[in-house]
């Protein structure tokens, strides 16, 4: 916890800088990018039947697209208006209507026929449904009924056997909160959320490293800070108004870096539509780009530190901060001795940059005073994600830039209410306001009044594999609830998991919407109950940002649907009639006594009971964490870790493959062409010379496979680097492993290797996209 309070928003410059533009011609035209101005009168079109309800959403609600963080149209970074496609986007599913019955009761296999999108297109459930094994459709049923189906089961199952999932769109740290202690109320620690698939590493590696978990600094800090890494992040498509902010730290003098196996283009320059000079010219974003191999990532680091060690023999206080590293870290020793161990040529071939673009790297943070390190999903859904982090935290402490003015390691965040989802205890090694462990437990339980189950909770990924577990194991997995999530489109392996989701007894899908895991066929039965947005809520809820800034979202006037209830609502009810003669414990009159007791279990949210009106915001632990370099770790210092380069497992001949996301919002697609670099969701991102070797032509269908799954697509020629390809997440997702999780954080991996063929050599499956197009002279007329 810091004592340094943020500072505020601040003004950008009102003086163009044409040294930045990208080009003299305006609007970026004849150059592959976004069309934000027709992409908004789309999104007034799409919600025209609610126009007054939306601007409302959009000018007094918090944000619930990714977790930059925004309250109405400001934030705490720059003074101005602050909106988004992305936030556009889901715009619609606030107010959209609800399903109609014609849909909404249709035969499971014509539902089945739809894609995710289309399924969301159907509007809002509306009202409890169940579709009982056997049943082809779902019908209407009661609260009642709807609740005490679930309830009975739960009764009737060992907890062990029961597991509560949380996605992270628009849920409030209410609904987690109540969410968490409702599972350890009915005796289960199998309770997870979205971050177990997105950022549970950096969590993991902060805590390790310098003991915190989240975000150390704010985005204020990228303005102006000598290096602003992005590691593994496209925050340019996933939090697109960070781009105000890069613009407004290269207004600064700022140097942007990005390290990343594809040149995003979305990187390399936009067009920022609320800053004039940006919306017509455009902004050249940053100044260099590393290209890693997938997964090379930690044999960079140690490229990077065996340079800064090798400087400090030459001259030493070239690289390390001495005197930071004196006062505030711990393993100096031991992680020099390892790094100068390593060999060059190891490093490099990991790598895949060359020893002089790593001294590139280590003289530019040399010579800074300042840094920041941005990451995302490029260094954490790796097997081994959590050492990926540690690397980074490496580099900031010998160098120092942490608990200070623009310094700071941030893991960015993409879905709104995530970063509180572990800080609420819905995580099965968390509690509010600490872990799973020692002391906590019973300061939690002393909050709470019951005692909480002490078997360690299994992650998401383990809770969908024990469906498949022998019917009398004790952990078999015999009701799952899930509030959002669609793990069909989001694991590794979707036709395994189909079988998991399948296996489970009863399966809950508490949600607005309908998706594809939706109507997958459950033992005995699946109900869909409908919750409320974040925007219906009665008494408002809060959404924590990714630099820890407490939200209030007020509850806003408009049309409601159906019979939808408050999602900490519906956990307490169904909690009453699991154990009547205990339900004081549980509970709660409204989210403000949600709220107040949010404030006591959780000590550093301490200040989130005051929050009761539109605009209320609160930062947690303040500016910086880490402040002045003190950790709060059990002796106050940072751990510099020693790291071991990760075997890749790449054969000779075979690819590395990576996933990454185009027009979408998480697994939501919203376009199928990416307007940075016009890919098709089919496409494969491969660099041309990789094609040469494979006499794969631009264009050429092919086809991307390993013993896990095939992947027919087209060959997209793309500044990749070589020996790497990239697919679209999820598209792409049948190409990874099952079940293998990282050790530390139980993340599953997203990268494995992979063999590129063009289609025609390839005969075991036919793709219909690609090879059921006519082929003239094949298609004569029978008479
Ligand atoms: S950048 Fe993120 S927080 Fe900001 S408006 Fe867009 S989706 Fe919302």
């Amino acid at each position: 916890m810091g004592k340094t309070k943020h500072s505020g928003p601040i003004k950008l410059p009102s003086v163009p800088k044409p040294s930045l533009w990208v080009s003299k011609v305006p609007f970026g035209f004849g150059k592959i990018k976004p069309h934000h101005i027709r992409d908004t009168m789309k999104v007034a079109w799409d919600n025209r039947d609610h126009l007054g309800y939306a601007y409302r959403i959009l000018t007094q609600g918090v944000c619930d697209g990714c977790a930059l963080g925004v309250s109405g149209l400001y934030d705490r970074t720059l003074a101005g208006p602050h909106l988004c496609t992305t936030r556009l986007n889901v715009l619609r599913l606030n107010t959209m209507p609800a399903i109609k019955d014609d849909m909404l009761f249709a035969d499971i296999d014509e539902l089945r026929q739809m894609d995710s999108t289309a399924l969301r297109k159907l509007g809002r459930i509306p009202y409890p449904l169940i579709r009982r094994k056997g049943e082809r459709r779902f019908s209407r049923i009661s609260w009642d009924e709807a609740l005490d189906t679930i309830a009975s089961k739960i009764r009737n199952i060992d907890p062990k056997q029961l597991a509560f999932y949380l996605t992270a769109r628009g849920i409030t740290n209410e609904s987690y909160y109540v969410a968490g202690k409702v599972a350890r109320f009915l005796g289960t620690n199998n309770v997870d959320n979205a971050s177990r698939i997105c950022h549970s590493p950096s969590k993991t590696a902060l805590k390790r490293s310098v003991g915190i978990g989240a975000s150390s600094c704010n985005y204020k800090d990228w303005i102006g800070t000598d290096v602003l890494v992005f590691w593994g992040s496209v925050a340019a498509n996933n939090q697109p108004v960070s781009t105000k902010y890069m613009y407004a730290a290269k207004r600064k003098g700022t140097k942007i870096i990005v390290i990343n196996p594809y040149h995003e283009p979305s990187m390399d320059s936009y067009w920022v539509p609320s800053i004039p000079e940006s919306a017509l010219f455009g902004t050249k974003i940053a100044d260099d780009f590393y290209q890693v191999n997938i997964g090379g990532d930690i044999a960079f680091m140690n490229g990077v530190m065996k340079h800064w060690f090798e400087m400090e023999e030459k001259s030493p206080g070239a690289a390390i901060d001495h005197e930071f590293v004196n006062q505030h870290t711990n393993g100096y020793d031991a992680l020099k001795k390892h790094i100068l161990a390593q060999e060059w040529e190891l490093l490099e071939q990991s790598s895949g940059l060359s020893r002089s673009r790593m001294l590139e790297f280590a003289e530019l943070l040399a010579k800074s005073k300042s840094a920041v390190f941005v990451w995302s999903m490029g260094l954490t859904q790796h097997r081994f994600g959590t050492d990926n982090i540690s690397q980074v935290a490496n580099l900031a402490l010998l160098r120092g830039f942490l608990g200070r003015e623009h310094c700071g390691l941030m893991p960015i965040r993409g879905h709104s209410g995530v970063q509180g989802s572990g800080e609420m205890g819905a995580d099965p090694f968390s509690l509010p306001g600490g872990e799973f462990k020692g002391k906590d437990i019973g300061r939690v339980e002393d909050v709470w009044g019951f005692e909480l189950p002490k078997w360690q909770g299994d992650i998401v990924g383990v809770s969908l594999e024990n469906a498949i577990l022998p019917e009398d194991h004790e952990r078999k997995l015999k009701l799952f609830y899930t509030s959002g999530g669609n793990f069909l489109e989001t694991m590794p392996d979707p036709e395994f998991v189909k079988g998991c989701l399948e296996n489970v007894e009863i399966r809950v899908h508490q949600d607005i919407i309908m998706n594809t895991s939706t109507l997958v066929d459950a033992r005995e039965a699946v109900l869909v109950l409908p919750a409320m947005t974040r925007y219906e809520q009665p008494g408002g809820g809060t959404s924590t940002s990714t630099e820890r800034m407490v939200y209030f979202s007020p509850e806003i006037e408009g049309r409601r649907i159906g019979e939808a209830k408050a999602e900490w609502e519906i956990y307490i009810d169904l909690a009453e009639r699991v154990k009547p003669e205990a339900k004081e414990w549980i509970r709660f009159d409204d989210a403000q006594a949600i709220r107040n007791e949010i404030a006591k279990a959780a000590p550093n949210y301490d200040g989130i009971q005051h929050l009761r009106s539109q605009g209320d915001v609160f930062q947690w632990g303040n500016a910086w964490l880490c402040e002045e370099g003190i950790c709060p770790t059990e002796d106050g210092k940072g751990n510099l870790l020693p790291i071991e380069i990760p075997e890749l497992r790449k054969p000779e001949g075979h690819f590395y493959v990576t996933t990454r996301r185009g027009k979408q919002f998480n697994s939501m697609i919203y376009s199928e062409t990416d307007p940075f670099n016009a890919a098709d969701r089919y496409d494969v991102l491969i660099h041309e010379m990789d094609c040469a070797a494979l006499s794969i032509r631009e264009g050429d269908a092919i086809v991307v496979y390993n013993r896990f799954g095939v992947f027919h697509g087209r060959a997209k020629f793309d500044d990749v680097r070589q020996g790497n390809i990239e697919v679209h997440w999820p598209e792409g997702n049948m190409l990874l492993p099952k079940g293998v999780y990282e050790q530390y954080a139980g993340i599953p991996e997203y990268n494995t290797a992979v063999i590129v063929e063009k289609a025609d050599t390839y005969h075991a499956f036919k793709d219909t996209k690609y090879v059921e197009k006519r082929v003239d002279e094949l298609d004569m007329e029978v008479g």
